[in-house]
């Protein structure tokens, strides 16, 4: 089963906690052991998994990339989001979690980050869960 979700961003960079949405697609697919996907069907956002007890690390995770790959004139892509396209290629488009008990296992600390680069825009979101 394959479940789509729509995540609508406000700014031009920031970082949603999404995993209530993947507790959610997990617990709908009814699968008490295996594999779960999360996928973004983009170019200029990512889905990473981090720390999400101190909401200071979405900050500097951000505030760092801004440092690392800034919005640049000498980007040639007339979107002018070049910067956008390269934070995406660092965080990655996909995140995989294991599922125990129908529910996605991860450690205290952690949290599945949805990271938006060139926003607001509306987002999908797509979650394939399989048994296992
Ligand atoms: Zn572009």
């Amino acid at each position: 089963m394959i479940i789509k979700k729509q995540i609508r961003t406000r700014t031009r960079e920031e970082i949603l906690d999404i995993s209530p949405l993947v507790r959610e697609a997990v617990q709908q697919s009814g699968v008490q052991e295996g594999i779960c996907v999360v996928f973004v069907p983009h170019t200029t956002c990512a889905v990473t998994i981090n720390e999400n007890a101190d909401a200071d690390v979405k900050r500097d995770i951000l505030w760092f990339l801004k440092k690392l790959i800034p919005q640049s004139r000498e980007f040639r892509h007339a979107e002018e989001n070049s910067d956008a396209h390269l934070k995406t290629m660092f965080t990655g488009n996909s995140a995989t979690l294991l599922i125990d008990s129908q529910r996605p296992l991860s450690g205290t600390w952690q949290g599945i980050y949805f990271c938006e680069y060139d926003g607001p825009r509306t987002r999908n979101v797509i979650i394939k869960v399989l048994a296992g």
